[in-house]
């Protein structure tokens, strides 16, 4: 079975993991949201638990129809941060590198989920990435690129190997971050080869692996985070909070020290965003910030992520301590930015 990438209503049908009762519905849907699951992913599903925590991750439902009037279609603001296509600089010492709009497979709560997929904004072209990197190079203030997308590790290793070589040839560029599904969803997409062009650039290189079930990081998945890891990788991970994939004490324990011991440092776990058709992934923050309560209270130090929530309107991320918010009605929030300015959220 599914020996395929899966990429459509029709496909899904036949590799069973939806039902033909649900075709009229999800086509509607598929024409707004790009679908799509590696066969590894699709493996991974139990098809005997209707609440399986890594279909809610991938396999689109009807929920999705649904819109919140407090979505948007660029939830966190980017748009106004974009000096030239395919950046986004938003905080003075990093930069969003967008190189492509495509993933290998598509998360059903994506915050960029109007931007990606075949329908999405394309890829780079030559000219806009030339443009992009001068950009770079002439903001001295820029310390890191993040590459991101899309997942831009989707692209080859020749074409990764042609980026990472011209920033590795940006003086003030020193450290090279990449957001990516792909070990998680593909590993053997990290090849030598790939690993190869991701360290030629002579920029210490970070990889942020966003994974949201301990299921995920299956023996083949911890396999590629250690080739990467001997590679002179650092890993860090990046998580979502999800109503029905691990809002739970016990599941975020667990996926959390499954990537400690991997040698992946929690770094995020993020509030969901404001994107349309998701607020069945939706907690409040309140209900969040119990969940972290209840995390710290039974692991290890190594095992915290920060709880991270990205502010509509582009006002950047605020860590969910304790004191940066407060409750001013049911479900709405007052949450101080890194300015120290009050925001109404949502
Ligand atoms: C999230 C984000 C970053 C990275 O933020 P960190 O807190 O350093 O992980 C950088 N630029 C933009 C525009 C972002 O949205
Ligand atoms: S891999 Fe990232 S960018 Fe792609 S659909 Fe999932 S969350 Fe969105």
């Amino acid at each position: 079975m599914a020996d395929q990438p899966l990429r459509s209503v029709d496909d899904l049908i036949k590799a069973e993991l939806i039902g033909e009762n649900e075709r009229a519905e999800l086509s509607a849907l598929e024409k707004r949201y790009a679908i799509a699951l590696t066969p590894s992913v699709a493996r991974l599903i139990d098809r005997d638990d209707p609440d399986d925590p890594i279909a809610a991750q991938y396999l689109p439902r009807v929920d999705e129809l649904k819109e919140h009037p407090d979505e948007r279609a660029d939830p966190i603001g980017d748009q106004p941060h974009s000096p030239v296509e395919g950046i986004v600089h938003r905080y003075p010492d990093r930069v969003l590198l967008k190189l492509v709009h495509v993933c290998p497979v598509y998360c059903r709560f994506c915050f960029r989920r109007e931007m990606v997929g075949p329908q999405g904004d394309g890829n780079l072209t030559k000219q806009q990435l030339a443009t992009a990197i001068d950009y770079i190079a002439s903001q001295q203030r820029v310390w890191e690129v993040i590459l991101t997308g899309g997942d831009p590790l989707i692209l080859s290793p020749r074409r990764l190997q042609d980026v990472a070589e011209r920033l590795s040839k940006i003086e003030h560029v020193k450290i090279l971050r990449i957001h990516t599904r792909v070990p998680a969803v593909d590993p053997a997409r990290i090849s030598d080869e790939l690993i190869e062009a991701l360290i030629q650039s002579e920029k210490l290189v970070y990889l942020a692996l966003h994974a949201n079930h301990p299921r995920e990081l299956t023996s083949e998945v911890r396999a590629a985070c250690t080739r990467l890891k001997n590679a002179g990788v650092v890993l860090i991970s990046q998580s979502v909070l999800l109503k029905g994939v691990n809002d739970d004490a016990d599941t975020l324990a667990e996926l959390m020290r499954a990537f400690v011991e991997t040698g992946i440092n929690p770094y995020y776990l993020h509030h969901p965003d404001m994107a349309p058709g998701t607020s069945h992934f939706r907690l409040t923050i309140a209900e969040g910030q119990a969940l972290m309560r209840q995390l710290r209270a039974r692991v290890s130090g190594l095992c915290i992520p920060q709880y991270i929530l990205d502010l509509p309107g582009g006002h950047g991320k605020v860590a969910l301590g304790e004191n940066a918010w407060k409750e001013v009605a049911p479900e709405r929030y007052s949450i101080l930015d890194r300015h120290g300015m009050e925001h109404l959220y949502p």
